[in-house]
């Protein structure tokens, strides 16, 4: 057997690629995953940022990872362990913390009478909605307008789930999916600050505000991909990557090859099939087919090229939304941060930075007109307070998803970079007070930094933007839809296919399903 010929190479080591290579090295496949970066992890990776202080690249919460991958993959047998679970949100304003409720029942703690009420008919309803949607994340999307059987029975059994849902939820479901998240909030509650706080998680990640139609739908996304989680908003010892390490223990267990520093400069196609690949390096690798986690535009415009495409697939490639909304902060600390708001107990928990509808709506605002927001919203953990190991005796670290910072803002990040991290800085400063004397490094990555660090395009949080028009059976988009791209033997599987980003691993694991199906 010629010695460089694998039967799999999937491109990225990011967690998508891990587990899709996990997957298929558990079925008996000869896999190589190559990655570029000298670490694997991708966005969800841990990274020394100063000397001594370790952070969460991109992604510093996991919660949306289904509980059976985590068991399918035996991830705590190969290292997994949590720092924390089930952390606590709280809304953070200048007149104190709210607790978000994480159930149900635990609404009556902070909240009026009326919105106690309230957040039980709501979070019933949305659990019950998010429950339903589930199934179409962990579905390989049907082909549109297919005769075949096994795309008639996934649709119908999509249906059929839905339809369990009953006349008044799905009514609801019809009539909110595309509505945008201020008026569904508006609809139930009076705290600005809880309506800031939910309307937070509608927008993450994305380039939405809540006044925007469809910030329901990625409301419900979110709710839909955590509810099959193993464990909601946890934090693994070591950060995101400790996770990502996990993976590709579990990968290189099953048989798989793992190389770093390997960047692909192309997908080598013979005969109308990806027949392998050409590292940067010159090295030229054989294999039945290639997975790649890269971003669309990535893996069809530079690693393919379009020259073995359809000029209408190249068009829509050409023209998926994929700039990024999103930054990341990492603080090194001298001492523990302090918030006012949470009268002096240590930040065990998430605390969201989303005062009123009308202050995310603001934010957004600056973002529309191509500037980083004046007053940004945040999403901050203290990874130090549950796992001191990530920083020197006694320092701490501080870790904030930014938002929003676009991709591109008038005049260039070169010369307002600081002036952006002044701002988030004065942000943290009005809510805890001495942190900004404590600070003795930091690192802030705009979309661009990602789009350059983390190659992908865009240095978008999904790789390209999730919305209606961008979501299953047209995601990424028609034609690559099922993880297969128009050309044989090129499969997709990061977070630009379906069912998208965050740190869920259920795109590798499609992917590896329809790889097992083509060669069964
Ligand atoms: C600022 C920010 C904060 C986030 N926070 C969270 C969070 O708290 N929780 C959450 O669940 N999600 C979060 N996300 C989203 C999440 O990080 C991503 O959606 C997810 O990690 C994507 O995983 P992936 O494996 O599909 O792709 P990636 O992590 O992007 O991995 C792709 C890999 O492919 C490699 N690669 C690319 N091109 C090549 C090539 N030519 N040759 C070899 N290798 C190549 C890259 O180096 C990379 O390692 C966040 C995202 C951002 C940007």
């Amino acid at each position: 057997m010629n010695a460089s010929r694998y039967d799999c190479i999937v491109i990225g080591a990011g967690h998508n690629g891990l587990t899709c290579a996990a997957y298929l090295a558990r079925a008996g496949r000869r896999v190589l995953v190559l990655e570029a970066a000298e670490q694997a992890g991708g966005t969800a990776g841990t990274r020394e940022f100063a000397p001594g202080f370790r952070a969460s690249s991109c992604a510093h919460l996991l919660h949306l990872m289904p509980g059976w991958l985590l068991e399918e993959l035996r991830l705590a047998r190969h290292g997994l362990r949590m720092a924390a679970e089930n952390m606590p949100t709280f809304a953070l304003s200048g007149a104190g913390a709210l607790r978000i409720p994480t159930d149900v029942d635990s609404a009556a703690h902070d909240l009026g009478e009326a919105d106690a009420r309230a957040f039980r008919d709501y979070a019933a309803r949305m659990r019950r909605l998010a429950a339903a949607l589930r199934p179409l994340l962990e579905a390989v999307p049907p082909r549109l307008g297919s005769r075949a059987w096994r795309d008639r029975l996934t649709l119908l059994g999509l249906a059929a789930k839905l339809r369990l849902l009953g006349r008044a939820d799905m009514r609801e479901l019809l009539r909110i999916a595309g509505m945008c998240v201020q008026d569904l909030l508006d609809e139930h509650f009076q705290s600005p600050l809880l309506k800031g706080a939910l309307a937070f998680d509608a927008v993450l990640g994305t380039n939405l505000g809540p006044r925007s139609p469809g910030s329901v739908f990625t409301l419900l996304y979110r709710l839909a991909a955590g509810s099959g989680a193993a464990a909601s908003l946890a934090q693994p010892v070591g950060g995101l990557g400790a996770l990502t390490a996990a993976l590709a223990q579990a990968a290189k267990a099953a048989g798989a090859e793992l190389r770093l520093a390997a960047p692909v400069a192309r997908v080598i196609v013979t005969e109308d099939s990806a027949a392998g690949v050409l590292l940067g390096s010159g090295e030229r690798l054989e294999a039945g087919c290639v997975v790649s986690s890269a971003d669309p535009t990535t893996t069809f415009l530079r690693l393919l090229g379009a020259e073995h495409l359809d000029a209408g697939f190249v068009r829509r490639v050409s023209h998926l939304r994929t700039q990024g909304m999103t930054a990341k902060l990492h603080l090194a600390l001298q001492s523990m941060p302090r918030f006012r708001a949470l009268a002096g107990a240590e930040p065990t928990g998430r605390m969201v930075f989303a005062s009123s509808l009308r202050a995310v709506e603001q934010a957004f605002n600056d973002a529309k007109y191509g500037r980083f927001s004046a007053a940004p919203l945040l999403e901050v953990i203290v990874p130090t307070a549950v796992d001191p190991g990530l920083a020197p005796a006694g320092r701490h670290v501080l870790s904030a998803v930014v938002q929003y910072a676009p991709y591109r803002i008038a005049g260039g990040w070169e010369g307002q970079r600081e002036q952006f991290l002044d701002t988030i800085l004065q942000t943290l400063e009005a809510h805890a007070p001495g942190l900004r004397d404590s600070v003795c490094a930091a690192e802030l990555l705009t979309p661009q930094d990602i789009e350059t660090q983390f190659r992908v395009s865009g240095g978008h949080w999904h790789h390209a933007e999730l919305a209606l028009d961008q979501f299953f059976m047209v995601r990424p988009v028609a034609g690559a839809a099922q993880y297969r791209a128009p050309v044989r033997g090129l499969f997709l599987c990061g977070a630009g296919c379906h069912p998208g980003g965050g740190v869920m691993g259920l795109a590798g694991r499609n992917a590896a399903r329809q790889v097992l199906a083509q060669a069964a």
